[in-house]
């Protein structure tokens, strides 16, 4: 399977991956953020996760 670069948008990293993989990756990770596509590598997407689920907790619009 091809594979590709995409790069992190909050580290810059490059993050090898499939499309299939992309695809998977940027669902999962971009559709609570703003509605756009955002790549972001597993570590920052786990971050975010965190961040976001803190500020729920704390009830912040
Ligand atoms: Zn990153």
């Amino acid at each position: 399977m091809k594979e590709y670069l995409c790069e992190c948008e909050r580290c810059g990293k490059e993050v090898p991956t499939t499309l299939a993989g992309y695809a998977r990756m940027v669902l999962r990770n971009s559709a609570r953020i703003d509605g756009k596509a955002r790549a972001l590598c597993p570590e920052c997407a786990e971050s975010l996760r965190a961040w976001f689920l803190a500020g729920a907790a704390e009830g912040r619009e």
